[in-house]
C-alpha cells in the first residue's frame, strides 16, 4: 500500500517524540508499505515565528511572514529524516518547492493548485521514506506560501490525492474525532466512521481536529483520511464517503463554538438592496458573519440580526456608523456579545423527521433560551448565552444518546 502519514506540532514537539515518530514510519515501511510522511513545526513553533516579525513590524508584508513561517517546518523535516536514517532507514526531507507544492499567491492563506509527484515517486523507487514539509508551498513566481494555521492538514491530504494513496492518516494527540468534546461531556464516545459531510460540519463548527480544507480535499478526491493518535495504536476515526449506514445514525456529533456576537439593527426599511449595502463594509474588512436572520416585514421595516465573532463586534458597529448610517441610525443598532453556537450534526438528518424539534425540547427542558436557529441539511445550530453553553452541549449529548455504544 502507498501510505501518507501526517504529524502535528506536539507529535513531534521534542527530539524524543521526532524519533518514535521515526520509529513508527519505519514499522510503517517495514510491513511492506511505501510512506511519504508529512510533518508539521514543533508545537509552538509557529506562534514564536509570526510573534517574531511582529514584534519587528506590527503589520508585517505577507509574503516574508511566510518565508518566515514556513521554517517551523523545514527544521522538523530534516530532523525527523535524521532521526530515520540514524534508526537504519532511508529517508529524504523535501521542501514544499522542491516537491513542487504549487499554490495561488494568496499568502497566508494560499491554496493549493497542483502537487507533482515526480519527486516523491523518484524517492519510493529507491526505498526511501520520504518527509515533506507540511504547511507550506511555492506560488508560479517562485516564492514561498503556506496554506493557513493548521495548513499541514491539508498538504498531507493533497498529497495523498495526488499519490492516490490508500489513506492518509493523521497522527496527533487525540485519539480520534469525539461525539462532543471530552472535557466538556466525559461520555463522548469516539466516532468510528464519519462522513466527509458531517466532519466538514463539525469541523467549522468548533472541532479542530483537522482543517477544514483538508476535509475539502479529501471529499473531493476522494482519499480515505484516519485520524489516530500519535502515543498509541488504536484504530482512531476514518473519515469517509457516506454509506447507508451512517444514514440510520440521526445525530453523529455535538458542537459548540463561543465567543460569538450578535447585532441586530432595529426597523430597517426593506427595500431592495439593503442586504448587500449592511455587508459590504463589513465583507470588504473581512469580518465574517455567520447565522443571519430577517424578520418578516411590516409596512416597509424589518429588523436584521447577524452573528459575527466577539473579537470583531466592535470594529463592524464602527464601520455600521459610518456606512449606514442613513439606513439605521446607531442608537437602533442593538448588539450582544458572550453568545455560543450549539449544533446538532447528522447525515441521517436528510432522512429522519422531528430532529429540530427533540433538539428544542431538550434545549427548553434545561430552561435555555434560543436566540437564534440556522440549520442546514445535516446540522442544526442554536445561539444561545455562552453561560448555558456546557449545559447545553451535555444535555443535548445525553438526548440523542450519543454516549451510548451502538451495535
Ligand atoms: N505549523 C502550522 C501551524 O501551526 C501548520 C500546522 O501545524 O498544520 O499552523
Ligand atoms: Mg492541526
Amino acid at each position: 500500500m502507498l501510505i501518507v502519514q501526517k504529524f502535528g506540532g506536539t507529535s513531534v514537539g521534542s527530539a524524543e517524540r521526532i524519533k518514535a515518530v521515526a520509529r513508527r514510519c519505519l514499522a510503517t515501511q517495514r510491513q511492506g508499505h511505501r510512506v511519504a510522511v508529512i510533518v508539521s513545526a514543533m508545537s509552538g513553533e509557529t506562534n514564536r515565528l509570526l510573534a517574531l516579525a511582529r514584534e519587528i513590524s506590527p503589520e508585517p508584508n505577507e509574503r516574508e511572514l511566510d518565508v518566515i513561517a514556513s521554517t517551523g517546518e523545514q527544521v522538523t523535516v530534516g530532523l525527523l529524516a535524521l532521526a530515520i536514517q540514524a534508526e537504519g532507514g532511508n529517508a529524504i526531507s523535501l521542501l514544499g518547492h522542491q516537491v513542487r507544492i504549487l499554490t495561488d499567491s494568496a499568502f497566508a492563506r494560499a491554496r493549493i493548485r497542483e502537487v507533482d509527484v515526480h519527486a516523491i515517486t523518484d524517492a519510493f523507487a529507491q526505498d526511501r521514506i520520504v518527509v515533506i514539509a507540511g504547511f507550506q508551498g511555492v506560488n508560479k513566481g517562485g516564492n514561498i506560501t503556506t496554506l493557513g494555521r493548521g495548513g499541514s492538514d491539508t498538504s498531507a491530504v493533497a498529497v495523498a490525492a495526488a499519490l492516490k494513496a490508500d489513506v492518509c492518516e493523521i497522527y496527533t494527540d487525540v485519539d480520534g474525532v469525539y461525539t462532543a468534546d471530552p472535557n466538556v461531556v466525559p461520555s463522548a464516545r469516539k466516532i468510528a466512521r464519519i462522513s466527509y459531510e458531517e466532519m466538514l460540519e463539525l469541523a467549522s463548527l468548533g472541532a479542530k481536529v483537522l482543517q477544514i480544507r483538508s476535509v475539502e480535499f479529501g471529499m473531493k478526491y476522494g482519499v480515505p483520511i484516519h485520524v489516530r493518535s500519535s502515543f498509541n495504536d488504536n484504530e482512531g476515526t476514518w473519515v469517509v464517503p457516506e454509506d447507508k449506514a451512517m444514514e440510520s445514525v440521526v445525530v453523529s456529533g455535538v458542537t459548540e463554538t463561543r465567543a460569538e456576537a450578535k447585532i441586530t439593527m432595529v426597523g430597517i426599511s426593506d427595500a431592495a438592496g439593503i442586504q448587500a449595502r449592511v455587508f459590504r463594509p463589513l465583507a470588504e474588512a473581512g469580518i465574517v458573519v455567520d447565522v443571519i436572520v430577517q424578520a418578516s416585514s411590516s409596512e416597509g421595516h424589518t429588523d436584521l440580526t447577524f452573528t459575527l465573532p466577539k473579537g470583531d463586534l466592535k470594529r463592524a458597529r464602527d464601520l455600521l456608523a459610518k456606512h449606514c448610517g442613513d439606513i439605521c441610525p446607531a442608537d437602533r443598532i442593538r448588539s450582544e456579545e458572550n453568545l455560543s453556537k450549539v449544533s446538532v450534526v447528522g447525515v441521517g438528518m436528510r432522512s429522519h423527521a422531528g430532529v429540530a424539534l427533540k433538539m428544542f425540547e431538550i434545549l427548553a427542558r434545561e430552561n435555555i433560551r434560543i436566540q437564534l436557529i440556522s440549520t442546514s441539511e445535516i446540522k442544526i445550530s442554536c445561539v444561545i448565552d455562552t453561560k448555558y453553553s456546557e449545559l447545553a452541549v451535555r444535555a443535548l449529548h445525553d438526548g440523542f444518546e450519543l454516549g451510548t455504544v451502538r451495535a
